[in-house]
């Protein structure tokens, strides 16, 4: 914290969400908008973890679940893909703001901890990018969390056990049957010996439908895995 605070004097850090004073609060993001995050509350899917409205049972599962089934065993995501934590993943994917790693990671970690369903995981992979899509961008967002995230909890981190061997183009105008077609064969294990017996835990910044996580468990569990798990940082 001094350490933060002498850097302050010098180059005072910004807030990631409304680009005011950090201030001396930790990271990127100033009180006002950690105040704001909107955490991922129940009542939510009991399988993906989408967020419903209203009252449901504990046991309750939602109609994409109920038709698709999802490969996952289950899906979380710790806040909804607005507000600050938009921005910060925004910045953080599209324009190289690798700071903001530790401060999605803490997120994820914190998450993590309340999500007793996960069980014991023996290791953490991430959705991969394909490697032109790799290759403009210049790394993938989700091995860097899926990465940081590893070390924390000291698991061993997968980081090429899943390749992306067809691009996928935007999935922003599809609907989910329609991103379940277009993901279908996606995805392939490289090194099945790594997966084989584990319970793995999947890591991406946002989840939209599922569609991606859903294919990449269900190769995950065909090369071996015992189970899988997803995790994101935001929902949208
Ligand atoms: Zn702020
Ligand atoms: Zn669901």
């Amino acid at each position: 914290m001094k350490w933060n605070a002498l850097l302050d004097l010098v180059f005072p850090r910004a807030c990631a969400g409304c680009g005011g004073r950090v201030g001396d609060a930790a990271g990127h993001l100033c009180w006002d908008c950690q105040a704001q995050l909107p955490f991922v509350r129940q009542p939510y899917c009991l399988h993906c973890g989408d967020p419903v409205e209203g009252r449901v049972d504990e046991s309750f599962t939602c109609h994409w679940c109920d038709e698709l089934q999802p490969a996952f065993d289950y899906a979380r995501s710790v806040v909804r893909y607005r507000g600050p934590v938009q921005r910060m993943i925004q910045d953080f994917k599209y324009h190289a703001a690798h700071w903001l790693a530790p401060d999605l990671m803490r997120l994820l970690h914190a998450g993590l901890q309340t999500m007793p369903e996960f069980g014991s995981l023996d290791a953490i992979a991430c959705v991969p990018l394909h490697r032109v899509r790799q290759r403009t961008r210049g790394y993938n967002q989700a091995a860097l969390l899926a990465h940081s995230l590893a070390r924390e909890v000291q698991k061993p981190f997968l980081r090429r056990a899943l390749m992306r061997h067809r691009p996928t183009g935007t999935q922003t105008h599809l609907t989910a049957r329609e991103r379940v077609a277009n993901v279908h064969g996606a995805f392939a294990v490289r090194r099945p010996e790594v997966v084989q017996g584990r319970a793995v835990l999947l890591v991406d910044d946002v989840m939209t439908t599922g569609a991606t996580l859903s294919e990449c468990a269900r190769v995950l569990k065909a090369a071996g895995a015992t189970r899988v798990c997803a995790l994101t940082v935001a929902r949208g």
